[in-house]
């Protein structure tokens, strides 16, 4: 069966990885001229270690040694604006998760697949399916990232564009999906007014709060930190899009640390060491959840089947799961592709769903400036989280 697979993100190239180790017909068109070099750090949960273990046996082991393991008996933050402890908590063994820049994880998971089934610098431009064939189109033209005003038929006679016939079609293309835009045709993920800004930073330090990492509740904003080395912390701030400091990007850095937060010093020394040139602001976006990924012969997986905030840190995490799942559901159903989409969005939408809402919950709590409601949230986050991360 052949297997197009749009996007080598993590979780087309996790798919991809699977689909090598057993031998399967694939090949992945990523727009993206490199795999490894963007991003800053990622939280991988124990839904997402498990995870890399059905990837391949041994993978967990691999990711965590290019990664970071918090050291056990380390305790993890959560923070009142001013640095003030709402919460402390090692977390159990069970609980535990290691963190790794997003370039290293991409770069392992590439490594296990093979090299010419991973087109560089090709960009998805549309699908087109007439009973049981499928085409997909391509280019290797320079388009920009927000691909679609050059799908206008026909295809096959533009000489940029190349055409493959397909027996499946896997959209792992991200947020702003465009094999998605096709097979739903449900517009583009929902903007949530925030904007996160973010980067890795090298800092020696002797804050404990650093060691575990934290989340810090401000007024109307959040922060949060996590160590992705003994001296190496990656660190996000998310405000309302419509704050005045994001106004001068160049001058981000500088206006952040100008204004009067009440910060504990561990917050300001992070965001002192960052160099602006490293720090990457993104406006925040999701969707509802809803019925159906897959029509025909085509599918959705990751961000492009279920768009989710960052701040239960789950998009990776369900990336990988999708990947795993699919790719069991393909297998176990050989050339019946309704049944085994079926089996696999059974088996991911419930979780996947319950990880977008919940992170747009907490997202927004973080955010709230009303008094009442932040001594609400405070009290809320007293207590010992839920398992949101188990499946
Ligand atoms: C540049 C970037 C940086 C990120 N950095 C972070 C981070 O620092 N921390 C964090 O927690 N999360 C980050 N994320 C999000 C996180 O990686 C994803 O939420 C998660 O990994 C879900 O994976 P995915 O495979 O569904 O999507 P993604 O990892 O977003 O991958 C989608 C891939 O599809 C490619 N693509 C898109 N459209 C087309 C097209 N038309 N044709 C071909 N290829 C296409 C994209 O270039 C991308 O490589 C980042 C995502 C991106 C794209």
């Amino acid at each position: 069966m052949r297997t197009v697979i749009i996007g080598a993100g993590i979780g087309g190239l996790a798919l991809a990885a699977i689909l090598q180790r057993n031998d399967a017909d694939y090949i992945v068109h990523e727009r993206r001229a490199h795999i490894t070099t963007e991003g800053s750090g990622l939280v991988l949960h124990p839904n997402g270690l498990d995870a890399l273990d059905r990837i391949e046996s041994g993978f967990r082991a691999v990711v965590t040694a290019a990664g970071y393991a918090i050291p056990d008996d380390t305790p993890t933050f959560v923070l009142a604006g001013d640095g003030a402890t709402i919460r402390e908590w090692v977390p159990a063994p069970s609980e535990r998760s290691v963190t790794i820049r997003r370039a290293e994880l991409r770069r392992l998971l590439h490594e296990r697949s093979e090299r010419t089934r991973i087109r560089l610098g090709s960009t998805f431009l549309q699908y087109a399916e007439s009973g049981s064939s499928l085409q997909v189109f391509v280019t290797e033209k320079r388009i920009g990232t927000r691909t679609g005003s050059l799908c206008q038929p026909p295809l096959s006679r533009d000489p940029d564009v190349q055409d493959f016939a397909a027996d499946v079609l896997i959209g792992a293309d991200g947020m702003r999906s465009v094999v998605r835009r096709q097979l739903l045709a449900d517009g583009g993920p929902r903007p949530m007014g925030l904007t996160s800004v973010r980067s890795v930073v090298r800092l020696v330090h002797d804050d404990p709060r650093l060691w575990g990492g934290f989340v810090l509740f401000g007024r109307g904003h959040q922060v949060f930190c996590s160590p992705l080395g003994p001296d190496i912390l990656y660190w996000d701030v998310t405000l309302r899009s419509s704050h005045p400091v994001l106004r001068e990007r160049v001058n981000l850095r500088r206006n952040l640390l100008a204004r009067d937060w009440g910060w504990p010093t561990c917050v300001r020394e992070i965001i002192a060491a960052a160099r602006p040139e490293d720090m990457i602001v993104t406006a925040l976006h999701d969707r509802p959840g809803r019925t159906g990924w897959s029509r025909g012969a085509v599918t959705l997986m990751g961000d492009a089947a279920h768009p989710m905030s960052p701040f239960l840190g789950q998009g990776t995490n369900q990336a990988l799961l999708d990947a795993v799942v699919l790719a069991e559901s393909l297998g176990s159903h050989g050339s019946d592709l309704a049944d085994a989409f079926s089996d696999y969005e059974t088996n991911r939408r419930d979780c996947a769903y319950r990880a977008m809402r919940d992170s747009r919950r907490i997202g927004f709590r973080g955010q709230t400036r009303n008094p009442l409601s932040r001594w609400l949230r405070d009290r809320a986050v007293r207590a010992p989280a839920r398992a949101v991360t188990s499946k």
